[in-house]
């Protein structure tokens, strides 16, 4: 019998691949069920998982049901894990390479308060500076990050998001790259405005107001 949660990594895979926010080897994708990680495996292109190589670990890595086929977890495990810890509410995380925030990632530039919407479901945009990929240290550094925000660019890397569950998370994605790309079309213009603070105040207000 099929898995929910697995089955949602899976059909996730093939969307980020398709709209464009993810492609060949990168990327990672896990949710959080209780003491559960569900997260992909490494080394393969993540439009083309089954459940048979989703691996199911606690927040510490151990692994609580082997997968069906030989596979070993996300080499950025430890980042998914580190960002469980410090996030009680995280349930989602989407790491990947979409093409306009890796232009930014080695460009070197954040996104600031450039679109309502970004800012308010994303919060602080965070960004890293390169860290080895796979270690501690840039998981613990993205970890931090993600404390003021949903979303985080990460130097000559990719990004990470999160969310209350995948759908969530896949939205911020698509949300973050749909503003990197107008961000990087602006600069090539030679114009970029941002919002002034006081104005991010304004609609901050007005949305909590609004919304349910
Ligand atoms: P994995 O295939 O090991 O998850 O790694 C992909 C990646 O994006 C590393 O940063
Ligand atoms: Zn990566």
């Amino acid at each position: 019998m099929g898995n929910l949660y697995k089955s949602e990594i899976v059909k996730f895979g093939k969307l980020i691949y398709e709209r464009n926010l993810n492609a060949a080897y990168g990327g990672n994708i896990s949710v959080r069920d209780g003491d559960k990680i569900y997260i992909t495996p490494s080394g393969f292109n993540k439009a083309f998982l089954t459940e048979d190589d989703i691996l199911v670990t606690d927040i510490s890595g151990n692994i609580l049901e082997p997968p069906i086929n030989p596979v070993k977890p996300s080499s950025e495990s430890k980042m998914h894990y580190a960002i469980y810890k410090s996030r009680k509410d995280v349930k989602a995380i989407i790491h990947a390479h979409p093409s306009y925030c890796v232009s930014l990632a080695i460009s070197h530039k954040n996104l600031e308060n450039l679109l309502p919407e970004t800012t308010i479901v994303l919060g602080e945009v965070g960004f890293v500076p390169y860290i080895t990929p796979g270690g501690s240290k840039l998981g613990n550094t993205v970890a931090r990050a993600l404390t003021k925000g949903d979303a985080c660019i990460m130097g000559n890397h990719g990004a990470t998001v999160v969310g209350n569950n995948l759908f969530e998370a896949f939205n911020k994605l698509e949300l973050l790259e749909s503003t990197a790309k107008s961000f990087v079309f602006s600069l090539l213009m030679g114009e970029v405005n941002t919002i002034p603070q006081k104005d991010v105040s304004l609609f901050i207000d007005m949305h909590k107001k609004l919304s349910l």
